[in-house]
C-alpha cells in the first residue's frame, strides 16, 4: 500500500511530474524505517535511519528525482544508498539503477530490503561513490545524497554528455546547494550548473586521502 495523501500534498509543494508523484504514492515510506521511526513516517521531514545518517525529507527526494527528468529507459547512479527510499523511487522510473553505499551496514540492509520488497532492476556495491561506479559508466543521470565540498570530478566524467547530476555541495554543518548540472553534448564545453534549492544533507565521506598538516 503506498503513502495515501502524498502525492496531493507534493504536486501542492510544486512537484509536477506525474511519474515521480505516482512513484512515491506507490511506495510506503514506513518500509524504509525501523520500528522506533515508523509513525512518523508519513511527515514531511527527514528522519534518522542509524549510523549517524537520515532519510531524506519526501519533498526533497521529490523534487531532486524530479531534476533528473527521467522518461523511463535510463541507467541511472545513485551516491548514498542510505534507507533505499530514494533508489526505490529512481527504480520505478528508470531502466536499472546502481546504487553505491559506503556504510556495510547500510549497504546490506537496503540491498535486502530493496530484494524483499520485490524491487529487481538494481545493482548494488557497499564502497566509496565519490569513485563512482567505472565499470558501469557512462550513466544517463547521476544522483548524489551526501554533500561533498565540491562537486567530485571523476562523478562528472561518469555522466553521458548531455545527462544531468543532481547534487548537494558545500560545507559541513553548514547549508549546501542543492544543484543541477547538465553535461554538455560538446566536448569541451563546460557544463551548465543550476542552483535548486539550499539543503543540509549528511557530508559525503571518503574521497581522496587528505594531505596531514604539519
Ligand atoms: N538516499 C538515502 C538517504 C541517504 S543519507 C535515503 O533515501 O535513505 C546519505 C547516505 O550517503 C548515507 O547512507 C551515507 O552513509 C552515504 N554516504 C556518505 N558518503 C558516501 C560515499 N563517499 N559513498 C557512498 N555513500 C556515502
Amino acid at each position: 500500500m503506498g503513502d495515501r495523501g502524498r502525492a496531493e500534498y507534493l504536486s501542492s509543494q510544486g512537484i509536477r511530474d506525474g511519474r515521480v508523484l505516482e512513484a512515491i504514492s506507490r511506495l510506503t515510506r514506513a518500509d524504509f524505517v525501523s520500528e522506533a521511526e515508523r509513525l512518523e513516517a508519513g511527515a514531511d521531514v527527514p528522519l534518522p535511519i542509524g549510523h549517524g545518517q537520515t532519510i531524506s525529507q519526501p519533498y526533497v527526494v521529490a523534487l531532486m528525482t524530479e531534476a533528473l527528468a527521467l522518461k523511463g529507459h535510463e541507467r541511472v547512479l545513485e551516491i548514498g544508498t542510505g534507507s533505499g527510499y530514494q533508489t526505490a523511487v529512481l527504480s520505478l522510473l528508470c531502466r536499472e539503477v546502481y546504487t553505491v553505499e559506503i556504510v556495510p551496514e547500510l549497504a546490506r540492509s537496503a540491498r535486502w530490503r530493496l530484494l524483499r520488497l520485490g524491487f529487481e532492476n538494481i545493482y548494488f556495491r557497499q564502497g566509496d561513490g565519490t569513485e563512482g561506479w567505472p565499470e558501469q559508466a557512462p550513466f544517463d543521470a547521476i544522483l548524489v545524497t551526501a554533500a561533498p565540498a565540491e562537486v567530485p570530478s571523476t562523478l562528472l566524467g561518469q555522466l553521458h554528455r548531455g545527462g544531468w547530476m543532481v547534487i548537494p555541495v558545500g560545507p559541513t554543518g553548514g547549508t549546501q546547494e542543492l544543484l543541477r548540472i547538465h553535461r554538455a553534448r560538446e566536448p569541451g564545453a563546460l557544463p551548465q550548473v543550476e542552483s535548486l534549492l539550499p539543503v543540509r544533507f549528511v557530508p559525503m565521506t571518503g574521497g581522496p586521502p587528505r594531505p596531514v598538516l604539519p
